[in-house]
């Protein structure tokens, strides 16, 4: 049984957090909400009156917060009181400057440091499968696999600090990407009047294929069971996509990098969740999609 101070109760980190419970963990737990400290209470969490407390005398402590803003405001009041040799898992989405900030902040103080953020969702979250992708020391890595592995069903180590962030904001750069383009090729091909399951077949078996089409196809009734047939609920809302696509377009301003279709999927994400549609599914911007005229 390890001693793991666990911060951030939102709609991640209360399902990984009462997965460490399940597995025999001693979690110690704060949020700033104090409607989920009662939550974690009834799911056999100590619950802590502040950040502080939640990691005094643990081994591990995993952060699970909104922005790189919070989490360096955190790691601010955590870091002078964890004592040596700590490791600090910060499954955060935030930008990798902050990433790279608060590993420099607790290495300084003999902390072990990862950016660790998932993919996954809250689903993942509840079923302990999701995936962690992790920046850090090679001996925090393997200080924190045991619990890593309780909430997640692939863990990947990809590299030093910030690592993790960068993985993230990639992957989801690509995504974001890639679910206009299915978008539009299911839109064109009704337009053109083909079958939108014959469209599935095809493109699911070719080198159209991939993962917004095979897995999260954003047309009702067409491929695996996914938001669309949902009525676009999330899932991975689109607030959540633009937010990583605008990492990933602070990461690219920051190193200099052009990524065109990045910016242009961040426009397009930002004019749908100005719309209204924050809360929608990020696939359901097919419709946006199909009420855009050519000029
Ligand atoms: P959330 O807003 O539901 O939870 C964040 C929690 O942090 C809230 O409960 C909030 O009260 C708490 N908090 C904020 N400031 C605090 C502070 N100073 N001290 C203590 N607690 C504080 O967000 P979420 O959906 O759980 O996401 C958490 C992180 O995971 C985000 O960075 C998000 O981008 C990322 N993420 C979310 C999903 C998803 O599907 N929701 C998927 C992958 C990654």
């Amino acid at each position: 049984m390890t001693k793991v101070g666990f911060i951030g109760l939102g709609n991640m980190g209360m399902p990984m957090a009462i997965n460490l419970v399940k597995a025999g963990h001693d979690v110690s737990a704060f949020d700033a909400v104090p409607a989920l400290l009662e939550q974690a209470h009834s799911h056999g969490m100590i619950t802590c009156g502040s950040a502080e407390e939640a990691v005094e005398n643990v081994e591990i402590i995993v952060t699970m917060l909104p922005n790189g803003e919070i989490v360096k405001k955190v790691f601010n009041e955590i870091v002078p009181v964890a004592k040596a040799g700590t490791t600090i898992i910060d499954s955060s989405t935030i930008d990798v400057s902050s990433a790279k900030i608060v590993h420099k902040q607790g290495a300084d103080a003999g902390l072990g440091c990862l950016d660790a953020p998932v993919s996954g969702g809250v689903g993942g979250a509840e079923a302990g499968t999701l995936t962690f992708m992790v920046g850090g020391p090679k001996t925090a890595f393997d200080a924190a696999q045991p619990i890593l592995d309780v909430m997640g069903g692939k863990i990947v180590h990809c590299g030093e600090g910030g690592a993790g962030q960068s993985a993230k904001i990639c992957n989801n750069m690509l995504l974001g990407v890639s679910m206009i383009g299915t978008c539009e090729a299911f839109s064109l091909a009704e337009k053109l009047g083909l079958d939108q399951k014959a469209l599935f077949d095809v493109v699911s078996t070719s080198s159209g294929s991939c993962w917004s089409v095979n897995t999260y196809c954003p047309v009702p009734g067409v491929g695996p069971k996914s938001p669309s047939d949902n009525d676009y609920k999330p899932g991975f809302a689109a607030a959540l996509m633009l937010k990583d696509l605008m990492l990933s377009q602070q990461a690219a301003d920051e190193s200099s990098m052009a990524t065109p279709m990045g910016a242009h999927a961040t426009e397009i994400y930002k004019a749908f969740v100005d719309a209204g549609h924050s809360d929608t599914d990020f696939s359901g911007i097919i419709g946006y999609l199909n009420e855009m005229k050519r000029g």
